[in-house]
């Protein structure tokens, strides 16, 4: 019998798996597909590569800076690029570094052409009303500190990194940090404290990281990949988790799932668990890379994000050169676009990047990349669903939950969250054998 199963080779249960190890534990590590990483994945093409999930990290928490450390993974600050928000018909460049998880570069907002009104505005922050609601949306929190005009710019950009509608989004869960900020003398003033933008990159990809620690993993745990778990029971003797050709017994199981998924495996013995995980809303996201000649797009390092009522069907577009002859762009579409079939996706990623930068070139090569359900999308109510979750889990002793929708946006988070729920996994395993 397995001390621990941990069910999805994600991120999440990829990073589980190495602390568990490392405690000294027997681990079996199942996951549904032939290779390890998720979301977390880096294409690598002959002159290219494409990142299928996140491409950065913050530093907060630092638990995933550490983590590289100790894998003897180095990663890079994150190399300028020239960010800017398409809105009202106009380009708003961004502050060099913005960075709302930490709040670096926001004092910097007051630089943009805003306006006298909201310089002044910028200039008085720290006297805003405090929140008058726990949950306050993130449109209510930025316009209530920064005033209006600063959100509409915001707006595009944040619904672009966080997958979704930002205006749907809370402010506790997406960004903690810069609501501390508020209770501490106001955002502009934690910004002006920081000195460094605070993200990081893998020169090797993100999927440098899934090779890490599986390349420790593999001496020491069971890695199980094919391994599509339908069901887990529970009886005395502990937990079974059911694969298609059998199951396996564990005293405990880490689910380390997306919640969409998650919810399909305790269908058949836990259908309350099933209903509360699908009370966490997702987002469906979508990624077409279109490859051009450098000297077709004569534009330097970029990223564009597109306000609503612009006429773009993409939330972000984003322009890299990966050697001195080519040029890469990433067009990032969500929600219902994102569920349309690859060809109308390349269709749309051309059009709205032919009409951003004005160029009529044409793509030497397209890659789609589809993630339904895949981005967590922190609405009002997060506290209640997780803790409606925590209350029901209380009656499934040696059973634990990991994944974004629990951790808050972010890789960092995430890597936390995993090591915090095998911490708890250990505990209980520790107590048992008491
Ligand atoms: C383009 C993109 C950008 C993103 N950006 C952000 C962001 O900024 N912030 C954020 O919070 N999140 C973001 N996400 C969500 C992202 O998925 C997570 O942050 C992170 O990758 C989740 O890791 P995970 O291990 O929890 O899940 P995943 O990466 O989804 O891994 C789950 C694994 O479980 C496996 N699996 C599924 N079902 C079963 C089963 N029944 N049995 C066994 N194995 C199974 C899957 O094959 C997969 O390997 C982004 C996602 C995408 C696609």
């Amino acid at each position: 019998m397995s001390k621990i199963a941990v069910i999805g080779g994600g991120l999440a249960g990829v990073v589980a798996a190495y602390r568990a190890v490392e405690a000294g534990l027997e681990v079996s590590l199942l996951e549904a597909t032939h290779h390890f990483g998720g979301h977390t994945r880096t294409a690598k093409l002959d002159a290219i590569s494409l990142e299928l999930g996140e491409e950065f990290f913050d530093d907060t928490p630092g638990t995933l800076l550490n983590l590289c450390g100790e894998l003897g993974l180095l990663p890079q600050p994150l190399p300028n690029l020239r960010r800017v928000v398409r809105r009202g018909g106009q380009d708003w460049v961004l502050p060099a570094g913005l960075n709302l998880a930490s709040g670096f570069g926001l004092h910097q907002m007051a630089q943009m052409p805003v306006g006298r009104g909201v310089r002044w505005r910028l200039g008085t922050e720290r006297f805003a009303a405090p929140a008058s609601v726990k949950d306050e949306l993130l449109g209510a929190f930025f316009r209530r500190r920064l005033g209006p005009e600063v959100w509409e710019v915001l707006e595009p950009y944040l619904s672009a990194t966080l997958g979704g509608p930002a205006e749907e989004v809370t402010a506790p869960t997406a960004f903690a940090r810069l609501v501390g900020l508020e209770r501490q003398g106001g955002l502009l003033a934690g910004s002006r404290k920081l000195a460094t933008e605070g993200r990081w990159h893998l020169a090797g990809g993100m999927g440098s990281l899934i090779e890490a620690l599986s390349t420790r993993l593999l001496p020491k745990a069971r890695l199980l990949p094919h391994h599509p778990v339908w069901a887990i029971t529970r009886d005395s003797k502990g937990w079974q988790v059911h694969v298609p050709d059998g199951q396996l017994e564990a005293e405990a199981v880490i689910m380390a799932l997306p919640a969409p998924q998650a919810a399909r495996v305790f269908r058949p013995s836990a259908p309350q668990i099933t209903t509360l995980l699908n009370h966490f809303p997702h987002q469906h996201s979508a990624k077409v890379y279109l490859l051009y000649r450098q000297n077709e797009l004569a534009l330097g390092p970029s990223e564009f994000f597109f306000a609503r009522g612009e006429g773009y069907s993409s939330s972000a577009l984003k322009l890299t050169h990966p050697n001195p002859e080519l040029a890469l762009a990433r067009v990032q579409f969500a929600g219902e676009t994102a569920r349309s079939a690859d060809s109308e996706l390349t269709r749309l990623a051309e059009q709205d990047l032919a009409k951003c930068l004005q160029t009529k070139a044409r793509p030497l090569a397209a890659w789609v990349f589809r993630q339904p359900s895949s981005r967590p999308h922190f609405t009002q109510g997060q506290a209640r669903r997780v803790a409606d979750l925590e209350r029901e889990l209380l009656h499934a002793p040696g059973l634990f939950l990991t994944g974004s929708y629990l951790a808050g946006p972010g890789l960092a988070n995430l890597v936390e969250h995993s090591h915090q729920t095998t911490r708890r996994a250990l505990d209980f395993l520790a107590l048992a054998s008491a």
